[in-house]
């Protein structure tokens, strides 16, 4: 028995498997894909979903390796160590949803920085944009906008990546006096900068305090790994690096509508052996499916016809569609107009 959480109402629960699907989506500028299934890994519903996903991923194999990996918030909802944890050793990044009880603050690994949300902040950032608005999936575009502007005016002062993540998982990030988002009185050559730049005023935090404008940290695969992310949760680069995960959705939706029509009593097979078989079969006709369609629509001819040797077909004109609307010919006795 499985449940999925539902966006209004109670949770639903269902009897059966969950197929954990993997597809390729390209980075933000690079050239379109088309989304086919890569990999599959098939359990029983109620099984745990970050450890599945972890299958699932391993399968996708090198052609190419992924290096980000978009997921909902199953996945990224458990214990780092079944699912983040292990895709950052494989030297992924993950962009994820956060939970309600994943967001918050929590004191930095040296003084004068804290993290918010997965981020890690100076603690000279302005109070009132240390608890912003959260992102939740029913708020109007304005209330979207205006949680997206404070996000835009935390920026200045969160730590930024230093350099690339050394094989050990650690990676260097530079607090905001340093790399010239603020003007901050312990970082002099910030203070050059033009009055745009937001000033922070460390030198008047009184004695004993000390915040982390000026310093450098190196942060480690185990720090926050399931909700650490490039860039702040909910912010603008946020929501366009996420919303490609509809590749993933177009994917289920061939499955279930659009090619196939993958439901209860689709496959006429008890236990979980033969399902994956058969699941596994039924996705890679969906592949050559919408490969052939790709290939088609570019004019081309998709691998497998390459490899058969095959011309490319002559597609047949659309037939006129005064003829289409009603679903058959117009029958020749329809009395015309005069
Ligand atoms: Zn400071």
């Amino acid at each position: 028995m499985g449940w999925r959480s539902a966006s209004f109402g109670e949770s639903e629960i269902y009897l059966g498997y969950e197929a954990h699907v993997v597809t390729d989506i390209p980075g933000r500028g690079h050239m379109q894909v088309p989304h086919v299934a890569r990999a599959l890994d098939l359990e029983p519903a109620g099984s745990h979903r970050g450890a599945a996903g972890l299958v699932a991923l391993d399968r996708a194999g090198d052609l190419p390796a992924p290096r980000e990996v978009l997921c909902d918030r199953a996945y990224n909802y458990t214990h780092p160590a079944t699912f983040s944890l292990p895709l950052l050793e494989r030297g992924c990044i993950l962009i994820v949803d956060l939970h309600p009880n994943q967001l918050g603050v929590h004191p930095g690994p040296v003084p004068g920085t804290m993290w918010i949300d997965g981020t890690l902040y100076t603690t000279c950032i302005p109070p009132g944009l240390v608890e912003v608005t959260p992102i939740t999936r029913d708020m109007t575009s304005e209330q979207r906008e205006r949680a997206q502007q404070q996000r835009r005016q935390r920026q200045p002062y969160a730590f930024v990546p230093h350099g690339a993540r050394r094989w050990d998982g650690a990676r260097r990030y530079r607090g905001p006096g340093i790399s010239g988002s603020v003007r901050s009185p312990h970082a002099p050559k910030s203070m050059r900068q033009g009055y745009e730049v937001p000033t922070v005023h460390c030198d008047q935090l009184g004695p004993g305090h000390e915040c982390g404008c000026a310093k450098t940290v190196t942060l480690h695969d185990e720090d926050f790994p399931n909700i650490r992310m490039p860039f702040q949760h909910g912010s603008s680069k946020w929501f366009a690096s996420y919303h490609r995960r509809v590749g993933i959705e177009s994917v289920f939706g061939d499955l279930k509508t659009n090619r196939l029509h993958v439901r209860r009593g689709y496959f006429r097979i008890f236990g979980l052996t033969g399902h994956r078989l058969l699941l596994g079969f039924a996705l890679a006709a969906m592949n050559l499916m919408i490969l052939r369609d790709w290939y088609r629509e570019r004019d081309h001819i998709d691998p497998w016809g390459v490899l058969l040797g095959e011309q490319i077909p002559e597609i047949p004109r659309r037939p006129r569609a005064s003829r289409v609307r009603g679903g058959r010919p117009r029958p020749k006795t329809t009395p015309r107009k005069p």
